[in-house]
């Protein structure tokens, strides 16, 4: 069964249980016995992002891995500290946001593709990162309305018109919030119940509407403008904590290279 290894824990003295997203049967949780033992020929084919060939049994609480083959380790990931550091981040973020046995081929090859882009990619830009995000929380049923007003349905130009008008008591404007764009009326409506609504351009909206698109490549070279990268990404980071019932840690935030 080909799969992609997204994460490992600890579990009892020598195994570890392994969390796979596999292209038949979608994330999978599977016993690893006596992985942790230096012997084990398996432990070296099971680090994240690599894309394996495992069989697996059934098992009373939990499935067990038996055999694993390597497809595809990544080197050109691994070496690169940047590139690594946002393959690690995406995998732990697909393990948090999916849950296990629910089979999405096409989950599968978005990650799969996003890990041969940036592999292949000369230097992988964050919005690569993010592009991913909005595309798995896509697959999800969780893409944002980007066409008008989440709430009352206002379209886009519409809300554009409105934000042309000298503002009242709120600055006029489009606003993202959880489920995508809200007009300032319904803004107010969301601050109230203690939503986060955040500010965001024509030019941030359509950009979501770019990363939503998923071309891998198309997205590594894009050239934003001046801090444009970085409203974008505080965006999408908002509205994944929003869709997430478990933390997320920001993959914005890349650790400075460490010193030797
Ligand atoms: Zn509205």
């Amino acid at each position: 069964m080909l799969a992609i290894v997204l994460s490992r824990r600890d579990f009892r003295e020598f195994d570890q249980i392994v969390s796979v997203y596999t292209y038949e049967a979608g994330k999978r949780e599977l016993l690893a016995r006596g992985i942790k033992k230096i012997t084990s020929k398996h432990a070296a084919h099971l680090e994240p992002f690599s894309v394996v060939d495992v069989s697996v049994v059934p098992g009373k609480e939990i499935d067990h891995l038996t055999t694993v083959q390597p497809v595809e380790y990544f080197p050109a990931i691994r070496g690169d500290f940047k590139k690594s550091f946002l393959a690690m981040a995406m995998v732990m973020i697909t393990d948090r946001l999916v849950g296990t046995h629910v089979p999405d081929k096409g989950l599968f090859r978005a990650l799969k593709t996003w890990l041969e882009a940036v592999s292949q990619a000369p230097a992988a830009a964050g919005a690569l990162a993010d592009a991913y995000v909005m595309v798995i929380l896509e697959r999800l049923g969780l893409a944002p309305v980007l066409e008008g007003c989440v709430c009352c349905g206002k379209t886009f130009s519409g809300i554009g018109r409105e934000a042309l008008k000298p503002g009242e008591d709120t600055a006029p404007g489009i606003y993202f919030g959880g489920g995508g764009l809200a007009c300032p009326d319904c803004r107010r409506l969301k601050l109230a119940a203690g939503e986060q609504v955040m500010a965001a351009g024509l030019k941030e909206i359509s950009l979501l509407g770019l990363l939503l698109k998923g071309d891998w490549r198309l997205i590594n070279n894009y050239e934003f403008g001046s801090g444009e990268a970085e409203r974008l990404h505080d965006l999408v980071y908002a509205f994944a904590l929003y869709h997430s019932e478990r933390k997320l840690g920001d993959w914005g935030n890349l650790p400075l290279e460490p010193k030797f």
